[in-house]
């Protein structure tokens, strides 16, 4: 057992405790925690040869256990690894594999035009194959490699890039050690009802932060992942039912999908679903609740911080829309713009400290930082019983005739319209307004919903300056692969 960065150190000793538990459940079939050590431990030593001491090790997987694998494998090795999005076009994959250092590509044959489109030429894997493979995969490494000691070497990190809902994802460096995971990890524990040797379905890709902190939580749990490469709602249902999971782990609009399933179980093993990385809004929240019982979490954070807050379901039912409490040892400050704090009720700029041991970025750019906490980008408050709400992303808010308006608000509102799917509400320049609100709306199936009842609703149940003066009826809302809308794209 080397006792060194933390996920090697948590394959190794989850083999230990429990070595014929199920650690990973993928479309190959399953792998106890001693074979997946066992694999970890050839890979290592294969990945030795083809990875030079201080290179960086890119993975571009989706949701398998090569993904796992190789997180394992580098850290038992001291390479830094670098989780890359599966979204990125060629160009973008060269710049971040250069900026970031990437000695050694580890991807999915699915990826082969991307990795070929981009400017990368250094060493490549196959994680998962589907066709004949161009290059040695995982699979070949692990079973024609015999696993030799590896003496410990540099502590190596992970570098978790943020979604880039705002620009080109930035490289968030983490110190992914025992001294800063563990706080994080009890304190999500503290008040998420997640038990050792239960199942957990991690839905959203590992190569975001909150699949990943669940990945490393669920692996030194002793829990067994259970893993799709692509979110398809109705077999997560069934694999839920199938493997009798406890704990779901989906971004907001996967919870939408799930609701949608038409006749979709609804499986009575589900108690404990955990739910970040965008806005949770209320109708959806209870919505869902309503039909899979109280078992929600909003967990708020970003790929800097961590989870920062975490509202349980019973916050929920009390105060639909809040985010939470801050996590233990997580320090959060609503300030004004010249960094006074201001009581409950009064929306400010949320700023976090003590949090996850964020390094700083990786290609540049900075987060404001007043009095040792770190701004977060985001507007929020807090109310009298100490449970924080955001308003919105700093940048988001629309200034609409000297008005502020959050569109979350407006789009909880739309969502709850039973001709609406989905919405997204944005600013576009207006010349007499400075803004103006503009709705970008998926109609429900059937549904012939035209601008004027949805506008006559919005007047109806919020301020006249709250609704919009455009609403385009779009086929789909365009979203990352994290489900985040891409607001940028909206405005074309
Ligand atoms: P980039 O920094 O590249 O523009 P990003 O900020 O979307 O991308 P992430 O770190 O993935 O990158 O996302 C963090 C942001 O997501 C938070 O700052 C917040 O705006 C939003 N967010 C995350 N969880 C929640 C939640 N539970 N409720 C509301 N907003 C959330």
């Amino acid at each position: 057992v080397r006792y060194g960065p933390v996920p090697a150190t948590v394959g190794a000793m989850a083999a230990l405790r429990f070595p014929d538990r199920t650690a990973l459940i993928d479309e190959r079939g399953s792998l106890t925690y001693a074979e997946l050590e066992r694999r970890c431990a050839a890979l290592a030593t294969a990945l030795r040869g083809r990875a030079r001491e201080g290179d960086r090790i890119g993975v571009l997987c989706r949701n398998h256990r090569g993904f796992v694998e190789t997180v394992l494998a580098a850290s038992r090795l001291g390479n830094d690894v670098v989780l890359l999005n599966t979204d990125f076009s060629g160009t973008q994959l060269g710049e971040v594999a250069e900026r970031e250092g990437v000695g050694l590509l580890v991807h999915d044959e699915e990826f082969d035009q991307v990795v070929d489109d981009s400017s990368y030429e250094g060493r490549r894997l196959h994680a998962w194959r589907d066709g004949r493979g161009t290059y040695p995969s995982l699979d070949d490494l692990i079973s024609e490699t015999v696993a030799e000691p590896i003496s410990p070497g540099a502590v190596s990190k992970v570098i978790v890039m943020t979604s880039g809902t705002t620009g080109t994802p930035k490289g968030a460096r983490h110190d992914i050690s025992i001294g800063s995971l563990l706080p994080a990890a009890l304190s999500h524990l503290m008040r998420v009802p997640v038990r050792s040797g239960e199942p957990l379905v991690i839905a959203p890709p590992l190569f975001h932060v909150l699949g990943f902190a669940y990945c490393s939580v669920g692996l030194g749990m002793g829990m067994p992942l259970v893993l799709f490469r692509r979110f398809d709602p109705e077999q997560i249902l069934r694999g839920i039912e199938e493997h009798r999971a406890q704990t779901l782990v989906a971004v907001p609009v996967m919870l939408q999908r799930l609701l949608d399933v038409p006749d979709g179980p609804r499986p009575s093993s589900l108690e404990v679903v955990v739910c970040g990385g965008s806005a949770l809004h209320p109708h959806l929240s209870e919505a869902f609740m309503d039909a899979f019982g109280d078992v929600v979490h909003n967990v708020y954070g970003a790929t800097e911080t961590g989870w920062a807050t975490i509202a349980t379901p019973q916050d929920l039912r009390e105060a639909p829309g809040t985010v939470g409490r801050p996590s233990f040892r997580l320090t959060i400050k609503i300030l004004d713009e010249d960094g006074n704090e201001l009581p409950p009720g009064e929306t400010g700029e949320i700023y976090t400290g003590g949090g996850l041991r964020f390094a700083g970025y990786t290609g540049g750019g900075t987060k404001q930082v007043r009095d040792g906490l770190t701004s977060t980008g985001d507007l929020g408050h807090f109310d009298e019983a100490g449970r924080m709400f955001i308003d919105g992303r700093a940048d988001d808010m629309i200034v609409s005739g000297g008005e502020n308006v959050f569109p979350g608000e407006v789009e909880d509102l739309l969502g709850r319209h039973e001709g609406v799917a989905e919405v997204a509400v944005t600013g576009a320049d207006d010349e007499k307004f400075g803004q103006r609100l503009v709705a970008y709306v998926v109609r429900a199936p059937g549904s012939q919903v035209g601008e004027d009842e949805l506008k006559a609703y919005v007047k109806k149940n919020l301020a006249r300056y709250k609704v919009p003066r455009d609403v385009h009826f779009v086929d789909e809302l365009p979203r990352t692969s994290t489900g985040k809308v891409r607001a940028k794209a909206l405005k074309g």
